[in-house]
């Protein structure tokens, strides 16, 4: 059975719609420190934390500036990682699609009625 991971806005509790979720998937692919991530299409906020940077965090379009207040509030003395101003890196990049690997996990099997 595929595991669903399930992405919360840190501040309103919202969730992605399907493609920002697939997005969101891919990055955690990415093994990036304290870095900003885009998450298309819907322009969510990633902040991919480790170590001192504490765990990843998620944002709406609405709270992005609410992830990187906290994080500068909260993490400013750890390193500069949390002041880097946008344009934020666009992961997946706007012209690759997301990994089909995850979509694969998650389609049902066709061709073959009970
Ligand atoms: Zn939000």
């Amino acid at each position: 059975m595929p595991v669903r991971i399930v992405f919360r806005c840190e501040f309103c509790d919202a969730r992605p719609d399907a493609d920002t979720q697939l997005s969101l998937e891919h990055q955690l692919k990415a093994e990036l420190f304290g870095e900003y991530l885009d998450a298309p299409p819907s322009n969510w906020l990633t902040w991919t934390g480790r170590g001192l940077f504490g765990p990843a965090r998620y944002a709406c379009a609405e709270h992005r500036g609410d992830l990187t207040a906290y994080l500068r509030t909260h993490y400013s003395s750890v390193g500069p990682h949390p002041w880097k101003k946008g344009p934020y890196l666009r992961h997946p990049p706007p012209r690759s699609r997301p990994d089909s690997s995850l979509t694969r996990a998650v389609t049902p099997r066709s061709g073959k009625s009970c």
